[in-house]
């Protein structure tokens, strides 16, 4: 299997209910390497342009404002099989409907407001990356 990236970002409410650590914890237990971290906090205009796909959907406006509320936490994590094995590590998008253990069952409390970001493709994942990275705040770049 093919060692991917994959772009995730603890979102507003999980940096609210104090859970970077614990979060941060399982991804790494789950064996993602973190090659890039920041804390920052989004403007609902660069909100939008992470989110620019769902721009007709009915839940767009809430999306923008939810993820521009507090700071936010993307990561760039590494794994062999990455963007597949980051998905499900953190559930389906409503939790309501997220397997036993995942990051969303355990820790969301709706499908708008629920704890974690993680990329759909290996394209997306480095765009996404992108967003939010220089190359130089890559650490596995400079090894
Ligand atoms: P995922 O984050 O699981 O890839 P999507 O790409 O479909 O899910 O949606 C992006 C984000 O938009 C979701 O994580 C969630 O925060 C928000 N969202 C999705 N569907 C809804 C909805 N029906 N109502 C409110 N917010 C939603």
């Amino acid at each position: 299997m093919a060692v991917e990236r994959t772009l995730t970002i603890l979102k507003p409410d999980c940096v609210r209910k104090e859970l970077i650590g614990e979060v941060t914890r399982r991804i790494q237990e789950a064996g993602f390497t973190i090659v890039a971290m920041k804390m920052t906090r989004l403007t609902p205009d660069t909100a939008g342009g992470f989110y620019a796909v769902h721009r007709e959907r009915p839940f767009y406006d809430e999306l923008c404002e939810f993820m521009s509320s507090g700071p936010c936490v993307p990561m760039i994590l590494e794994k062999e099989n990455a963007i597949e094995d980051f998905r499900t590590f953190i559930g389906a998008t409503d939790p309501a409907e997220a397997d036993e253990g995942t990051i969303r069952a355990d820790f969301a409390d709706s499908v708008g407001e629920n704890i974690i970001h993680g990329s759909d493709s290996v394209e997306n994942g480095k765009k996404e990356a992108a967003y939010f990275f220089t190359e130089a705040e890559v650490v596995a770049n400079k090894a």
